[in-house]
């Protein structure tokens, strides 16, 4: 990434990250956490320093900072600190380990840095009001599946549901993929994309999430997988292309753009996420959406990303106890 960026003020200096956060937070001007009253005025002294506000007398008078409901209020960790991991982190073409992160920031301990690296994931997740459905007249959603990594040991599946133990074909090493982590993807083309790790890629599920995620009078896209042929009637077109066949594109039907995030996603998590617990996948998930849905391709900058990271932190429902070790 470009040295001049990294030089930014605001990765270094705590004022400054405090002020920029604040713009970022209150784009027309601060509002009292409490009331939400304009009537507010910046405290001077030592207590400027730490961008303290207080309401007007007429209002609730209480005080308040622009950190208040994010992650970083109870933190320990310096604002600046946080901004510079979310920086790496959102202009990373395929993401960050928690040992580089730590090396980068040049703070805290290896464990601080996997910490901060998961709330940063946290902030890039859609929020809990859920988003708008992807697609809509005239245009394509893309939908396919893939398989990342092995199941944990205790979501192993070692029978069929009639209770016959699976075999495998003789000769073959493949693993299949009743042991994998099924991923679940949809993308709307030139748009953004929502990525879901299931329990298991069938029919139900997958149409589950389609009907959820993608706006009926969309054009969908996918293989010839039996998972997608219920789903045929929802929309207003359903194409597919046959890859058994050696068939990759017909007129407006492919999965291109879900094969190139999969391989994105797939060099990423092998190059740096190495040891990802199936409890983490999700998490994974939404870093490579994030970075996807906001690529320079569709118009925005590394530090356009991180700032939209960075109010992504507000208004979340934060919690405070640390996650589970991976
Ligand atoms: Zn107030």
């Amino acid at each position: 990434m470009p040295k001049a960026e990294l030089q930014r003020s605001i990765y270094h200096d705590e004022q400054a990250a405090l002020r920029h956060f604040e713009q970022l937070r209150w784009p027309e001007g601060p509002t009292c956490y409490h009331c939400g009253s304009f009537n507010v005025k910046r405290l001077g002294g030592e207590a400027h320093r730490k961008g303290l506000f207080q309401c007007n007398e007429k209002e609730c008078r209480k005080q308040f900072r622009a950190v208040m409901g994010t992650v970083f209020e109870k933190s320990h960790i310096p604002l600046h600190k946080w901004l510079l991991a979310t920086h790496l982190m959102c202009s990373s073409k395929k993401g960050m380990s928690a040992a580089q992160l730590h090396r980068e920031l040049g703070f805290g301990s290896y464990r601080t840095a996997w910490f901060m690296a998961h709330r940063i994931r946290e902030a890039m997740a859609p929020g809990p009001d859920g988003q708008p459905p992807l697609g809509g007249k005239d245009k394509i959603v893309e939908a396919d599946e893939t398989y990342y990594g092995k199941r944990d040991k205790a979501q192993q599946v070692n029978q069929t549901t009639r209770g016959t133990p699976y075999k495998r074909k003789r000769g073959s090493k493949a693993v299949g993929h009743r042991n994998r982590r099924p991923i679940v993807s949809l993308v709307e083309r030139g748009g953004s994309i929502r990525s879901f790790h299931v329990g298991s890629a069938d029919q139900y599920s997958v149409e589950q999430i389609l009907k959820a995620n993608v706006d009926r009078e969309s054009k969908l896209s996918t293989d010839e997988s039996r998972l997608y042929t219920n789903t045929s009637d929802i929309f207003a077109e359903h194409g597919t292309v046959k890859h058994s066949a050696g068939e990759y594109v017909r007129d407006w039907v492919h999965t291109n753009s879900l094969e190139g995030y999969f391989s994105i996603f797939k060099r990423g998590m092998k190059g740096v996420y190495q040891h990802c617990g199936e409890k983490h996948l999700h998490r994974y998930l939404a870093e490579y959406d994030f970075r996807y849905n906001y690529r320079v391709k569709n118009g925005f900058s590394d530090a356009m990303r991180t700032d939209i990271a960075l109010t992504k932190t507000i208004g979340k429902r934060l919690t405070y106890r640390r996650p589970d070790a991976a």
